[in-house]
């Protein structure tokens, strides 16, 4: 079933069948009725209209002249209780059962909207629909002892697009000092400001109308406004609880009753200031009435335009939708007014055309709801009890658990876990999920003890360093295989032609051998040395090493970390700017100028991940020979289990096994006993080894990244401010200047200026020290600026209309 989206939907439940829209006619007495040019039909029900050719002067002839509309009434000659039956009767008692109910009246000035609407209010026979449906509501309510049915109306002026509570506790002074706005929420659209008062009785309700019709008369007086020029909407709330507590649904219903503004054509007459204003509020208005009624009654159209006045936004939901809609259309009986009275009908039978599908607007009562459980809840309850002591149980707790109950529940899993506790008894359904959520809870705590473990020991390795990866290949410095070019078996990077000599003499200062270093490190006694013909060169100044940089096993490997020591200016001593060579015309190609940069500015870092990278091999050597070890103990243990296995067999088959209580072993035995024994030792021994090795060639790769991204970054800089950058632009670059290579690309670096810097930073820091969620925390605050700013705006706009 389609509904349009219009209207309360989230609270229907009860839904109703399609209706069309009553459309119905009242013409307005006259002792100079148009008998020639308006005909009713018998059933009463449509209305032909002949337009005589003398009132056509200057016309084609082939215009039309006649005009069919087929209604659902026409009341001519009828009693303001007639129309109050045929009109809005069962509008009113359908409300009573939850459903929302408009009446609207629609029609030129004079026709008789007021009249038909709110009547005579000093003649109680005249009296309109507005005090006939207030007296229909609460004669309802009586015939309805079973439910407590409460009342609330409130009456809406809109004029020039402007609202006004005709209602208002305060006396008449102008203008609202609160602008009231129409509100959307699922419940349905409201109008924030305007006053609901609750009346308990008929005649409370009716004071509260005459209220509202004398300040529409003063409004109209003081702001000199004409009455007729403004939309009226009297809104009676209805509430119905049943006075059955179990009952927790109640209903909830409204019945709009819309006087609205004079529908006739104005300008025509060269209409002048604030009467052309009125008009042009008016035919907007009741235009965009038109077009959201023709879009109701378009099947095919989704989107109601609803909210292109405050009109048909404040009726949003009492159009279409939901509830029982009538339109009564005025019309003059009269010859002179056939224009208007043409343009009166057509509208109507547009308005026939749209289908409601009334619903109840069923609610849940919160509190009754509560309520009504916790009944439920002790009576099961009190079930259980009875339940368990004939099932001959002790008396089980069900209520829910408190802090040191789920702390025994945990100490019982984890000392099931660890074995310590070889089973947990069951009590409640409770008590068993809490037994589940628990293991989670330990679970959890188990994972994060081991990764922050081994966070510890490792330094973790991103795979996911793409930026790392694709400056590699960027700089065509990777093979398919993900070897570097000119990088031989691993074994660094291959030097090649120095163009220009960058650091002569520099390496052999304060130098120790990499054995002297690594024989502190070597952590078994015995260990056969893994360094092998050569010596390794590492460095032991403070710029050159980092000392205790990484916590656990490998904090002592005399490995560089570039992370920590990049922020350190490079060497002093590399190329200045006058010994600079001429800039060739055309770039070298990469290879060729990356073997120039290694040996000028990235001879340091090359050197460091030459080393780090021989380090490494070293590492993986020796791994490779303890792997080797292990498994010669782990055959070797084999073969001994498999000699004990003979002499066992060999002994049961003796027979020599049957002598109980002892048992008896030969010395060969024994001894292959105790050589098993000794390789296991050995084996947990090694492998141990192997483990700590694995860890230390973790961290070198890590190094041996980092140091590759590095220098291929700071080649990329190197070749661009080298070959690309007009050299007067270098400044920021110099070798040992504040502002580190590689952290800001280059474009930015040369197109910041310091005071560019400065603010960029502190916008940052201004943005950032929440994190990145403050974005939206920040967006959020310049919009309701901007929304405050508005509604200022607003303000002052209507006050100065209003001057
Ligand atoms: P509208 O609100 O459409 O501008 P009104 O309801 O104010 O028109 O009617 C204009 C005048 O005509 C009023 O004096 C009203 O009493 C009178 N009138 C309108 N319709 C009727 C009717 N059906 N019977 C008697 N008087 C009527
Ligand atoms: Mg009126």
């Amino acid at each position: 079933m389609m509904r349009r989206k219009n209207g309360n939907k989230h609270y229907f439940t009860r839904m109703g069948t399609r209706k069309k829209v009553h459309a119905f006619v009242r013409v307005k007495p006259t002792d100079d009725f148009a008998h020639d040019m308006i005909k009713y039909g018998d059933d009463n029900k449509s209305i032909d209209i002949h337009l005589k050719k003398d009132l056509q002067r200057g016309v084609v002839n082939n215009k039309q002249t006649d005009w069919s509309f087929k209604l659902d009434g026409v009341l001519h000659n009828a009693s303001q209780d007639l129309v109050y039956e045929t009109v809005a009767k069962d509008v009113v008692a359908q409300a009573l059962d939850g459903y929302n109910g408009t009446i609207m009246c629609y029609g030129q000035t004079g026709a008789g909207k007021t009249y038909t609407m709110t009547g005579a209010t000093e003649n109680y026979k005249h009296r309109g629909i507005l005090p006939r449906a207030l007296q229909q509501v609460f004669r309802m309510i009586e015939e309805r002892p079973t439910h407590a049915i409460t009342v609330r109306v409130s009456y809406l002026e809109i004029y020039n697009e402007s609202l006004f509570d005709l209602l208002s506790t305060l006396p008449y002074v102008g203008p609202s000092v609160t602008p009231m706005t129409i509100v959307e929420n699922p419940q349905g659209v409201f109008v924030k400001g305007l006053s609901v008062h609750l009346t308990s009785q008929e005649e409370d309700a009716f004071s509260l109308l005459f209220e509202g019709e004398t300040n529409r008369i003063i409004a109209s007086h003081t702001m000199n406004k004409n009455s007729s020029r403004s939309h009226c909407i009297f809104t009676i709330y209805v509430e119905a609880h049943s006075r059955t507590l179990s009952d927790e649904k109640y209903i909830t219903s409204k019945i709009n009753l819309v006087d609205l503004a004079g529908s006739e054509r104005l300008g025509k007459s060269g209409s002048e200031g604030r009467v052309l204003k009125e008009a042009t509020y008016i035919n907007k208005s009741l235009s965009f009435l038109e077009q959201a009624i023709i879009a109701l009654g378009d099947q095919k159209r989704d989107h109601i335009p609803f909210r292109q006045c405050k009109l048909t936004h404040a009726l949003k939901d009492s159009l279409g939708g939901n509830c029982n809609m009538v339109l009564l259309t005025n019309i003059y009986g009269e010859a002179a007014q056939l224009e208007e009275t043409l343009s009166s009908l057509r509208f109507a039978s547009r308005m026939k055309l749209v289908t409601t599908e009334p619903a109840i607007n069923e609610k849940y009562d919160a509190e009754r709801m509560v309520k009504n459980l916790e009944k439920e809840l002790a009576l099961l309850k009190q079930e259980l009890a009875i339940h368990d002591s004939l099932a001959n149980r002790t008396l089980v707790n069900y209520d829910p658990m408190d802090e040191i109950q789920i702390a025994e529940i945990n100490s019982q899993v984890r000392r099931y876990l660890e074995g310590t506790l070889d089973e947990i008894d069951i009590i409640n359904l409770r008590q068993i999920q809490e037994v589940f959520n628990q293991f989670r809870v330990v679970l959890s705590q188990q994972e994060q003890e081991v990764e922050s473990a081994l966070r510890r020991k490792y330094t973790l390795i991103d795979k996911n360093d793409f930026t790392a990866i694709s400056a590699v290949q960027k700089a065509g410095l990777m093979d398919v295989d993900g070897h570097l070019v000119g990088e031989p078996d691993g074994q660094g990077f291959g030097l090649g032609v120095t163009s220009f000599s960058t650091k002569p003499g520099k390496k052999s200062k304060s130098k120790k051998t990499f054995k002297e270093q690594l024989s502190s490190s070597a952590r078994k006694e015995g260990a056969s040395s893994p360094v092998s013909g050569k010596d390794f060169e590492v460095s032991t100044s403070k710029t050159q090493l980092t000392p205790s940089s990484k916590e656990g096993d490998v904090k002592d490997l005399p490995l560089r970390d570039l992370e920590t020591s990049s922020a350190e200016p490079l060497p002093s001593d590399s190329p200045k700017e006058e010994s600079r060579p001429p800039r060739p015309s055309t770039p070298p190609p990469k290879p060729v100028a990356f073997e120039d940069f290694k040996n000028e500015r990235g001879s340091e870092i090359n050197r460091i991940f030459k080393e780090n990278k021989s380090i490494l091999n070293e590492r993986r050597k020796r791994a490779s020979e303890t792997t080797q070890r292990i498994n010669a103990i782990k055959r070797e243990m084999d073969m001994t289990k498999e000699a004990l296995n003979f002499q066992k067999s060999l002994r049961e088959k003796q027979g020599e096994y049957e002598n109980k209580g002892l048992m008896i072993i030969d010395e060969e035995e024994f001894l292959l006993i105790l050589k098993l024994k000794d390789l296991k030792k050995q084996y947990r021994a090694e492998y141990q080894d192997l483990r700590d090795l694995k860890a230390e060639i973790q961290y070198c790769q890590h190094l041996v990244d980092q140091c590759r991204h590095r220098l291929l970054t700071e080649f990329d800089i190197w070749y661009n401010e080298s070959f690309f950058i007009p050299e007067d632009m270098q400044v920021s670059l110099k070798p040992g200047s504040s502002i580190r290579p590689g952290m800001v690309p280059v474009s930015r670096l040369v197109s910041l200026g310091e005071d560019d810097q400065d603010k960029f930073s502190q916008l940052q820091q201004m943005m950032l020290p929440e994190g990145p969620d403050s974005i939206s925390f920040y967006n959020a605050k310049v919009k309701t600026e901007q929304k405050h700013n508005y509604l200022k705006t607003m303000m002052g706009l209507r006050q100065g209309h209003r001057k």
